[in-house]
């Protein structure tokens, strides 16, 4: 998915369209940057594995709304805990809190980073689903 953001050009002072975006791709979370000037045709360009820049990150929650993964039925509690501490850098406690929370939710964010993690969660066997967060 992709978001777009008004600004203008770094060579000539233009206004230019930065398109930022997120993927899922060769089981791996990617993210990048892109903008390219129609007065001077300057381009930049940046990208990179992992979850992106936290400014990128949130034009692309502001663009798409948040989504939630949730895990009602956890097979192996060793094993999700395990993964959620990797991907997520996260404690074993709170990886482990999160498992045992009572509404199963496990991870809230952008569509594609519940994807990426599904299907890490999917490939130990668990059956996570993914929802759209209602704003309240
Ligand atoms: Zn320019």
């Amino acid at each position: 998915m992709t978001a777009s953001i008004d600004g203008f050009c770094s060579g000539c002072s233009k206004p230019a369209t930065t398109v930022v975006g997120q993927a899922y791709f060769h089981d791996e979370l990617r993210w990048y940057e892109s903008m390219h000037c129609k007065a001077c045709d300057a381009r930049t360009e940046a990208d990179g594995i992992g979850f992106p820049p936290a400014e990128i990150r949130s034009l692309l929650l502001q663009q798409e709304g948040g989504f939630l993964l949730s895990l009602p039925d956890v097979q192996s509690a060793a094993k999700v805990t395990k993964l959620l501490r990797v991907l997520l850098q996260l404690e074993i406690q709170a990886a482990f809190g999160l498992i045992r929370s009572t509404d199963a939710v496990v991870y809230c964010g952008t569509r594609v980073e519940c994807e990426w993690l599904k299907g890490k969660l999917n490939a130990l066997g668990e059956a996570p689903v993914i929802t759209s967060k209602i704003l309240v």
